[in-house]
């Protein structure tokens, strides 16, 4: 039940977080991309997300519980310039580690604004999950800011290019709005397959 999710803890990096236990899902994206839009939307709590956003805390990994057993984990948004390089290069070498080394990870949603969808860093965090053979889903949110047909065209061609790839067995993708909540039955089926397997 994602509606029961609740903040617990921050962490400023991977080394400080909470015991490796049961199952918890991340969510990775640009800043701005709409990642906390799409975990108020999917735990149907407008509120819980802003933790993240208050600053200072823009850089911190945040806890929320779902059950004991269960977490989602909302990481640091990506890309954002004001940010300085060195921070940038830990941060990388971070989100790697915790890919390749964190076994509670069960699986990580990468969320992508549908109107500019795999930019560079993006593909860099997919290719560093599917090397530590995690399971991606692929959000493509804010597709209310499309029309259905280029939205669906997105959609095709971001599934191609996973195809190509050869990663398709890792890799998966949707449309997803969290201002008219489309799409979240799919996305709630693929995040209780990841934490209940
Ligand atoms: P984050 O930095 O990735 O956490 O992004 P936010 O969730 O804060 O969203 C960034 C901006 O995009 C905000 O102004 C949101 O209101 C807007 N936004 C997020 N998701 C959607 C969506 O599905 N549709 C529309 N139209 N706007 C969205």
């Amino acid at each position: 039940n994602f509606n029961l999710a609740h903040f617990t803890q921050s962490a400023p990096s991977i080394r400080e977080c909470p015991p490796e236990a049961g199952a918890e899902v991340a969510f990775a994206g640009r800043s701005n991309a709409g990642k906390s839009s799409a975990i108020n939307t999917l735990t149907g709590n407008h509120k819980l997300a802003r933790t993240s956003k208050t600053p200072g805390r823009t850089q911190l990994i945040n806890f929320f519980d779902l059950s004991e057993n269960t977490r989602l984990v909302d990481l640091p948004g990506y890309g954002y310039a004001k940010v300085p390089r060195a921070m940038k290069e830990q941060w990388q070498k971070n989100l790697s580690e915790y890919l390749h080394e964190r076994r509670c990870l069960a699986g990580l949603v990468v969320v992508m604004d549908i109107r500019h969808p795999m930019q560079e860093f993006d593909t860099m965090v997919i290719n560093w999950a599917v090397e530590a053979q995690m399971p991606v889903h692929l959000l493509l949110t804010k597709a209310d800011k499309l029309k259905k047909g280029p939205a669906q065209n997105t959609l095709l061609q971001v599934k191609k290019s996973i195809k190509e790839a050869g990663v398709d067995d890792l890799v998966t993708a949707q449309t997803f709005s969290s201002l008219k909540g489309a799409g979240l039955d799919t996305l709630k089926q693929r995040l209780t397959g990841w934490l209940l397997s």
